[in-house]
Order: C-alpha cells, then structure tokens, then sequence
C-alpha cells in the first residue's frame, strides 16, 4: 500500500512556496491509520514496508548545479543529517498528521523540544507566562537559566486563573507555557480560554501535550499555537529511545510587532549574490516558527535526533491507541482501587472526573486524562520509600509511558531541582508518590501496590 503524500522540504529549504504536506493530504481517516501510515510512500523506499533506517551523515549531491540548487534551497531535497534525514521526516509528518499541525520538526530529546521553543519565542530579550506546574526541568530552565540569555519567566500557580494570566501580560511577553496534562498532579489546562485570552493581545500559546499523547489530546484543536513533546514517553512507549518534537500549527502571525526575530532579514535565507535579503517571515509566512527552529536551532544548536531513535518512535507510534485505551483503563481502575484504599489519604488523578475540573475533563477529555496518577499515603515519607522499595511489579525509574508500570518519588527524584516554593504549586511533597500505568494486567498492579502497602505499614 501506497500512501500519496507531497514531498515535503527536507532540505535546508528556502523557497516560499515550498511544497507543504497540508493536514488534509495527511490525514488518512480515523487516528490509527494515520499512526500507521501517514507521512511515507514505499515507492519512494524500495518498496519496503518499515520506514527505513537512513544512518547516513550526509547525501549525494551528484552535480554541481544540483548541489547549488540544493544549497539555495530552489530544489527539495537532502544534504546533511543534522538538516533533515529521511527516516526522522516520516516521523516529522506522522506526528504533524496525529497533532493536525503543519509542520513539525524532531529533536534528540523533549526537553529540546521546550527549550528550542521557548527561546525561539522569547529570543531577543521577551517573558514567557508559564504554569508553575509543570516539568522540573522546564521550571529550572525558566527560572534560573534562561534568564542568563535575556529571557525571564512570570510564573502563575493556577494557570486556568485568566485574571491572573492577563494581570501579567507586558510588551515583552512572547507566549504563554503549559502542560496540558500537568504531571504529576494531572490538573488539565484549559486550552481554549488561553488561547482566546492570549490571541486578544497577539501571543502565542505553546502547549506541552507529552502526557495525554495526541491520542487523547490535540492542543491545536484547541486552539494552541505550537505543541512540543518529549517523545519519550507515550509516543515512544517502550522506554527505548529519548526524543522530542515541536509541532506548528502553521496559522499564527508572527509579523505583528511582538516578534522582531521573525522580521529581521537573515543571511542565512537570503541570496546575497543576487541582492535579495529575507525575514523568516518575509520566506516562509506562517512557517515561519518552525523553519526558524530548524534552520537556526537545530541546524545551530544540533540536538537532532538519531535515525535510529526516530525508527523506534515510529514503530511505538503504531500501537500508541490501543496502548493508550489499555493504559487508561487500567490508571483508571487503579486510581478507584487507591481512593477506596484505607492507608490512601488522596489520589490526584483527574480522569476520575471527581474534582473541580470535572467538566473540563468531560468537554476536552473525553477519553481520558492520560496515564499517570499519583496519591499520598497515609503517614511520613517513610511509609513512601518503604512502599517503593516493596514494589515488584513496578519499576522504580524516573519516567513516564513505558509499557512497563513505573513508580516514583517526584520530590527526591523528577522535581529535586525544583525549590520548594514551585513544588507546592505543583502538589509536590515527600509524601507523593507517581505511577506511569503500563501494558501488565491491571489485576497484577493492584495486587502488586496493595501487598507494598501493606508491608509499608507492618511496624
Ligand atoms: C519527560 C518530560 C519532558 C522532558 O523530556 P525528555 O525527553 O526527558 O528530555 C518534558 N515535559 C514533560 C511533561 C515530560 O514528562
């Protein structure tokens, strides 16, 4: 089976009108055919049927017309790996397609993802709005080093408080940051009310969607601008590979006034030989986010992903909804087991649709909230650390979307370089616990959580 797609630009493309792979080419019916199929032609590949694993730096340019043609961005193409590589553009479109994106580009890690994103928003001396729930590393990232590079953080505790969002908009505010699906508390943005709020002022909002997967969430439906992952997790699946991806939605204007980097001419769109100087903007109009991520920050900064890692993000992709359904149920059983659990004194975990974002949940989330859930026991964090140790089924690792379940202990372990202020913003505290639910038999984990607390509790 052949699926018709538009050669996307794969080379270090400058041409306005470069052919684009629209939502519409890609989008090939219900979600997992798209998963399966989208964003590849066998024909183009020898026929074959796996996407191939193009571990090769560099490509052939055959003439010298044809390497200048390339190199001037006049024809599409490959050139070097650290551009584009074929094997990660299959993924690029796959995910573009599963997000309803535009464009998409992948790099070697999420957190390359959040950081190629927020500094190309907030390039140039701009504030960022972020929920202070979120990721620790995205915390540490905005709170104590970005701001070496000119670019500063406003936090708000409660990012659905849109009093409190617009109370912080400047002139120099670029984007408003979230998680989707807030990890470990699973507290859910509210994705349309920010976006109308932030488009008000012409901001951009840019959503990390890694928890809920796109199987369960699409941001861009929303209304965000730009979705990142850490690929990692739920598209990936297998804890096998470490990856990243920036999607586009390919409609905000960057040309508005707030956003100097995408106006100013640069040399490296540009045909000086000929005298014709360009801006992101001018080149690639509502591409002109996710080009300038390419040819700027990937292309300088270099955190490409490896063709092989794209190949297993690939084959976790095709499985991504029936893991997802599976895992779901699963949290969700287990989620009820724990609130009934008298050594449990509370379990966070939204999709239970018990807490005050129940019809938050219900309107934008109705299959679910992810697969994560975390709960404190009963006692001191003593009772937490002999829990963990007693787990047999659970692994004790610090990540989440394995098909494998995981246990953890957010403040000695994912949010230790979060200070104290911005863990309690998130629910963090010794005495929480996380789970990632994984692919075992639901009545396994159950039996496997209730004999480790029992344990925990035999003095
Ligand atoms: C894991 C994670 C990241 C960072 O991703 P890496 O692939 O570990 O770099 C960012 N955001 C969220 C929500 C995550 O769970």
């Amino acid at each position: 089976m052949t699926i018709p797609i538009s050669a996307a630009s794969t080379s270090d493309s400058t041409e306005q009108d470069s052919a684009q792979t629209s939502v519409d080419d890609q989008c090939l019916g219900a979600f997992s055919t798209t998963a399966i199929h989208a964003g590849y032609d066998t024909a183009d590949n020898a026929e074959a049927c796996n996407v191939p694993i193009y571990a090769t730096a560099a490509f052939d340019m055959h003439t010298a017309d044809h390497g200048d043609a390339l190199a001037a961005g006049t024809v599409s193409g490959f050139s070097y790996s650290r551009v584009a590589n074929p094997t990660t553009t299959v993924l690029e479109r796959r995910l573009a397609a599963l997000e309803g994106g535009a464009e998409a580009v992948a790099v070697g890690s999420g957190m390359a993802a959040v950081s190629y994103t927020l500094l190309c928003a907030a390039e140039g001396g701009g504030r960022i709005i972020a929920s202070s729930s979120l990721y620790g590393a995205s915390v540490d990232a905005m709170l104590s080093f970005f701001p070496q590079f000119g670019i500063q953080a406003d936090f708000v505790d409660d990012i659905n408080d849109l009093e409190a969002v617009e109370s912080l908009i400047r002139p120099e505010t670029r984007a408003i940051f979230t998680e989707s699906v807030a990890n470990p508390s699973t507290e859910v943005a509210d994705i349309p009310a920010l976006s109308a709020l932030a488009h008000r002022y012409g901001i951009a909002v840019i959503v990390d969607n890694t928890v809920p997967t796109p199987y369960l969430y699409r941001p861009i439906e929303h209304g965000a601008d730009i979705v990142v992952h850490s690929t990692t997790k739920g598209i990936t699946g297998h804890g096998n590979a470490i990856g990243g991806v920036i999607i586009d939605a390919g409609r905000f204007d960057w040309s508005q006034g707030r956003y100097p980097q995408f106006t100013m001419t640069e040399q490296v769109i540009s045909d000086e030989r000929n005298g014709k100087f360009y801006s992101f903007w001018d080149k690639f109009g509502f591409l002109a986010f996710i080009r300038r991520v390419r040819l700027k920050y990937v292309r300088t900064l270099g955190a490409v992903p490896s063709p092989f890692n794209s190949y297993l993000q690939l084959v976790g992709l095709e499985t991504l909804a029936v893991r997802e359904r599976q895992e779901v149920a699963s949290a969700t059983a287990i989620a009820r087991h724990l609130s009934q659990h008298p050594r449990i004194e509370r379990v966070n975990y939204a999709g239970l649709g018990n807490t005050g974002q129940a019809s938050l949940v219900a309107r934008d989330f109705p299959d679910g909230v992810g697969t994560i859930l975390s709960f404190t026991p009963q006692g001191d964090e003593s009772r937490v650390l002999r829990i963990i140790d007693a787990v047999h089924v659970f692994s004790y690792v610090p990540n989440i979307g394995d098909s494998r379940s995981l246990i953890v202990n957010p403040a000695r372990i994912t949010h230790r370089e979060v200070s104290a202020k911005y863990l309690r913003a998130a629910g963090v505290d010794d005495r929480l616990i996380r789970l990632s639910i994984g692919l075992e038999d639901t009545s396994d984990l159950i039996a496997d959580l209730d004999q480790a607390i029992e344990q925990a509790y035999q003095d």
